[in-house]
């Protein structure tokens, strides 16, 4: 077995996705305090790497705490809201419908502008329209929708909203890291995310970084949120790990954030094409991607995503063909590739999700590897209609 034996089962799916060895190495030491000399280097770096991962200005604010996508969510919906406060919701499918369900609980105003169909995305200028119809405090958008493989113009709908005077807020927890997003450029207020996707880690982390304006309206709530999840409980302990000082509110996930600083150093190292740094990371997923599209093409496959504009570059959602069903996912599992089924309500049975996002797309091996048991599981299945080899090799001239 390889050192790093959990990655002989090649976890495809789009989060938890395999790490880095030198993530996981980070990651597997004796339980560190949290006043240590190392880990408070580790959090006050990994907290100025994090303005460059997300390209946010130098008076933003990242927040690190233990969590989820889940909390990162709720962190920001009761930051910024409370009974009565009117926000719009782009909706592109399952996580939307959470955020939106927050929303609701919190007490919100809530209007929802939505794809017209499965697969679609919601322009930005229809978002602006929607802007303008009717006074927000906030719009809320998933970046990446993870149970369709879609897109938003996350800088069409930051910038509609800047230029409003409308804060917004994005949910990064399958783009942050993998999705070109410049916060500060963009004027966008809030960007999460969670450790177990495109940032590369193993779960446990809610992260997000939080604009000036988004902090003054926590300051102007007239409800505190819960007290876990409040900006301002949280904001001395982040000022003091930055200024590697130690501090204590609720104890930090120790190797978590160890890993994280890590994890955003091998960021912000990427290559690709000349480039170098964050936009060299997301142009990794593009190209790793591109690679995976032409491939599923060549197979005869088709995507959830109605047009290229709109696709992910950190997972696909793929049809299955003709007379093939959620067997394939069992299959490719069995060569120790795995991926994940449909999550759209009505639609979870013509589907399935390969993860490409993260460390992965620095390892063509791996893609490849993947794409070798699609076509293992697809023969095995009796699909014919497609030429052994043919994915992989319309992947390897991407890759190369
Ligand atoms: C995975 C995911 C979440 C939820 O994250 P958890 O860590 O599972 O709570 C939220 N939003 C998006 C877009 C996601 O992909």
């Amino acid at each position: 077995m390889s050192s790093n034996g959990a990655q002989d089962e090649l976890l495809m799916i789009p989060g938890p996705v395999a790490v880095s060895p030198a993530v996981l190495e980070a990651y597997s030491t004796p339980p560190p305090g949290h006043l240590t000399p190392r880990v408070i280097e580790a959090h006050g770096s990994a907290l100025e790497r994090m303005r460059a991962v997300w390209c946010a200005g130098a008076d933003s604010q990242p927040f690190v705490v233990p969590g989820s996508g889940t909390i990162a969510m709720e962190m920001a919906v009761t930051n910024l809201v409370e009974a009565g406060t009117r926000v719009l919701v782009v909706d592109t499918g399952y996580f939307s419908v959470r955020m939106a369900e927050m929303l609701r609980r919190r007490g919100a105003q809530l209007e929802v502008v939505g794809a017209p169909a499965f697969g679609e995305t919601v322009a930005a200028e229809e978002v602006a329209r929607a802007l303008d119809a009717a006074p927000y405090a906030a719009v809320f958008a998933t970046h990446v929708d993870t149970s369709t493989g879609v897109r938003v113009d996350a800088e069409g709908i930051a910038r509609a909203a800047a230029a409003r005077g409308v804060l917004s807020v994005f949910d990064g927890v399958c783009a942050t890291g993998g999705e070109r997003f410049e916060q500060e450029a963009w004027g966008a207020d809030v960007y999460l995310t969670s450790s177990q996707k495109a940032l590369g880690l193993p779960a446990g982390l809610a992260l997000m970084v939080v604009s000036p304006r988004a902090l003054a309206a926590r300051e102007a709530l007239s409800s505190a949120p819960p007290m876990s999840l409040d900006w301002l409980q949280w904001l001395p302990i982040m000022r003091a790990y930055e200024a590697r000082g130690g501090a204590y509110f609720s104890t930090p996930a120790t190797n978590l954030v160890m890993a994280l600083d890590v994890s955003l150093g091998e960021l912000l190292a990427s290559e690709c094409n000349g480039q170098r740094g964050i936009a060299a990371r997301f142009e990794l997923h593009v190209r790793a991607a591109r690679a995976m599209r032409e491939a599923f093409a060549a197979l005869g496959l088709s995507l959830v995503p109605t047009a290229p504009g709109h696709m992910a570059n950190t997972l696909s959602a793929v049809r299955y063909p003709d007379g093939t069903d959620a067997g394939l996912v069992k299959r490719m599992a069995a060569h120790r590739v795995l991926v994940a089924g449909g999550l759209a309500p009505g639609h979870q049975g013509t589907y399935f999700r390969v993860g490409h996002m993260g460390w992965t797309v620095t390892q063509p091996a791996l893609l490849l590897r993947t794409l070798e048991a699609l076509e293992e599981a697809l023969a095995q299945g009796g699909h014919r209609g497609f030429e052994r080899g043919a994915g992989v090799a319309a992947a390897r001239v991407q890759l190369s």
